[in-house]
């Protein structure tokens, strides 16, 4: 059986550099600014020992890659996986780049990882690996320079360790000055109400404003989801809310299926007590993971790595449309055949940028001394999604083009009129 989860990131570089050099064409983008855009400013490598808890000792390997920092500080998350390495770091940077000036946030891109599969470490170890790694970041982040976040497989609770690890390298009186150098955070240690389900509700306000432009409603449609973490969980919790229907989940365990509906709640919890993983639900069948993107429905959600949709599976899709709750779930070919195909893409630096917006709302929280409702958050965050949405389809109208190319086109807009108006140091 083949499984579809765990290949990811071969090209994810090739799959950005194509969107942006598609963009930069159409958009007729200032040739020094696209030099300028084409490279990160900056590529951090650390090798950093930690003892493990039989006394031996290993050596992990971690990145920061910081692509652009015009519009503010860089901003993205840190992911633990085993495909963390710079090629996807950079890559995922760059969307970052792409995604915080698309919401308009005061913010670049960045993102990182350490390359390692955390299944493998207690959670012991997973706090060491985590302070040592900030440690060894030292002054490359920073919460008016750099401020990571949670990523695949890593969680309020590491962040809560950055924080901590952070803020002790930091003299006495100025300490508490430093809790915004990550976002994430869990509530009790400076985190925002609602930045856990932030990425996923983010999703759900994509499908509702898509649902809107073609006069349908969410109730009754059938959708499908790859990846069952955090994104994966929330969107499909917002969906079912909605009156939607989840009918299959693919994980790196295998795929499920139920044409009465799963409960997302149930297949959770489940999941909790099975290692994470979701096969063996009793509410649901196994089915071969080959057949997984040919379920007849109408939404597909992928929520787990890269590249996961290829020449290979694109023609099984089904659905009328993809709400890319991960980064780059499409390849370049892929895309250009869904897109002919007339299958709408919600692309991903529009779709999943709830998580990041909700970072900013945390960033202020911290930086001005307040505290936000959870209400104020995700109302705040529907409005910002819905204006994007909007200005999306009015710049694909205006350049005649797909949605994503014309949120690159947004995007790169804003980065490019910084560039223009302070011009090149020195
Ligand atoms: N890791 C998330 C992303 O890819 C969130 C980043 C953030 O909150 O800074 O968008």
């Amino acid at each position: 059986m083949k499984t579809i989860v765990k290949k990811q990131k071969m090209g994810m570089i090739d799959n950005v550099m194509h969107q942006f050099n598609q963009a930069a064409d159409l958009m007729q983008l200032n040739s020094s600014i696209r030099k300028i855009l084409s490279a990160p400013n900056s590529e951090i490598t650390v090798n950093f020992p930690v003892k493990l808890d039989d006394g031996s000792v290993e050596v992990f390997k971690g990145y920061r890659v910081q692509h652009n920092n015009a519009l503010g500080p860089y901003k993205g998350g840190l992911r633990y996986h085993e495909s963390v390495d710079i090629d996807s770091a950079r890559a995922l940077a760059m969307w970052m780049t792409w995604k915080t000036s698309l919401a308009g946030l005061p913010y670049g891109g960045g993102k990182g990882g350490v390359q390692l599969d955390p299944k493998k470490y207690s959670n012991a170890e997973l706090e060491r690996i985590t302070r040592r790694f900030t440690y060894a970041l030292g002054d490359n982040i920073g919460p008016e320079h750099d401020i990571p976040a949670p990523d695949v497989n890593t969680t309020p609770q590491m962040m809560a360790w950055i924080a901590d690890t952070y803020m002790s390298t930091k003299s006495t009186n100025e300490r508490t000055k430093h809790a915004h150098v990550v976002t994430g955070k869990p509530v009790g240690a400076g985190g925002l109400e609602g930045r856990d389900r932030a990425t996923g509700y983010g999703v759900v306000v994509a499908l509702k404003a898509w649902a809107n432009h073609h006069s349908i409603s969410l109730s009754g449609k059938r959708f499908i989801i790859q990846g069952f973490g955090n994104v994966g969980f929330w969107a499909s919790n917002f969906l079912t809310e909605e009156g939607a229907i989840l009918i299959g989940v693919q994980d790196a365990s295998g795929s499920i299926y139920n044409e009465q509906g799963i409960d997302p709640s149930q297949l959770l919890n489940f999941s909790k007590s099975n290692g994470g993983f979701i096969t063996g639900f009793s509410e649901s069948n196994q089915i071969p993971n080959d057949l997984f993107f040919s379920l007849n429905c109408e939404i597909l959600v992928p929520a787990a790595l890269g590249n996961q949709i290829t020449l290979e599976n694109v023609h099984e899709i089904q659905a009328q449309v993809i709400a890319e709750g991960a980064n780059g779930p499409i390849d370049a070919e892929a895309n250009d055949f869904l897109v002919g195909k007339g299958i709408d893409i919600i692309p991903d630096i529009y779709c999943n940028s709830g998580g990041v917006i909700a970072s900013y709302f945390e960033w202020l929280q911290n930086r001005n001394g307040e505290i936000w409702s959870l209400e104020e958050v995700l109302s705040k965050l529907e409005i910002k999604m819905t204006t994007s949405f909007g200005k999306i389809l009015k710049t694909a109208k205006a350049h005649n083009t797909d949605w994503r190319t014309a949120a690159y086109i947004e995007a790169i807009s804003r980065v490019e009129q910084a560039y223009l108006q302070r011009g090149i140091f020195p």
